[in-house]
């Protein structure tokens, strides 16, 4: 089954109101790509803004909280995100299950909530260095799928992000076919668990995909897009990897 390539940018904690400039540019670029769906996921704060004032913007949360609401300061819910415009967010990204001690289980409460509240899902999973150089690194991202994952889910709105965490933000890659390996290998853990459903869900690589390395790395087997940090903050960087996608 055809899956058309996905690109969302995570801008972290960065961004203010000056930065719509970027994302106009962004979504400008992308409505001229057929065959690729552009996200942007900007902080909490720049979601409504970023519907609002972009037509065609395509917009995402970085986490959302498991419950619809309720004492839990700081948080946002899913449902929350919706009403501000978000159509999908990320959850269980690496920087989050370790600063904040997220689990696969939190994990999976928010992908369930998430889709519960009509948003789309984007889950990352990925190894720390250790792991990778041990050799144990399928069976970590694998087990991180198979507890991160709701029960029951459409697989047509839920995409699964492979980021090593020791390639986020460093500059360093994995080769294209231990990438290859590795997406291969969760698209058969989905085969098992949902069947034909499998072939809808998309696995996106994340971890220093730039505009130089895009085309190699969406050229993987099973790499059906990219989740991207750095260079998805501006239009100069992240406007290239759209392009190699479409
Ligand atoms: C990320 O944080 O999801 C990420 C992939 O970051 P970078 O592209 O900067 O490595």
């Amino acid at each position: 089954m055809a899956r058309r390539k996905y690109i969302v940018g995570n801008w972290k904690m960065n961004g203010t109101k000056d930065a719509l400039g970027e994302a106009r540019a962004i979504f400008e670029a992308a409505l001229n790509r057929q065959g690729v769906d552009v996200a942007l996921c900007p902080p909490f704060t720049l979601i409504g803004p970023m519907v609002a004032e972009i037509s065609d913007a395509v917009v995402g949360a970085q986490d959302c909280h498991a419950a619809a609401s309720g004492a839990f300061t700081g948080s946002v819910s899913a449902a929350m995100l919706s009403d501000a415009g978000a159509a999908v967010t990320i959850v269980g990204h690496s920087e989050r299950r370790e600063a904040f001690g997220e689990a696969d289980s939190d994990v999976k409460a928010k992908a369930g909530a998430a889709l519960g509240a009509g948003l789309g899902v984007i889950l990352c999973v990925g190894e720390p260095r250790d792991v990778r150089e041990s050799g144990g690194a399928v069976a970590h991202v694998l087990a991180q799928v198979a507890g991160s994952l709701p029960d029951d889910f459409d697989p047509a709105r839920l995409a699964i992000a492979y980021e090593p965490i020791w390639a986020i933000g460093t500059g360093l890659v994995p080769t294209v076919a231990d990438v290859a390996e590795m997406h291969g290998a969760i698209r058969g853990a989905l085969a098992e668990r949902i069947g034909a459903g499998a072939g809808q869900l998309r696995i996106l690589y994340g971890g220093s995909v730039t505009g130089e390395n895009a085309a190699e790395l969406l050229s993987a087997g099973d790499v059906d897009g990219a989740l991207v940090g750095g260079a998805s903050l501006t239009a100069a960087k992240f406007v290239p990897i759209i392009e190699a996608a479409a």
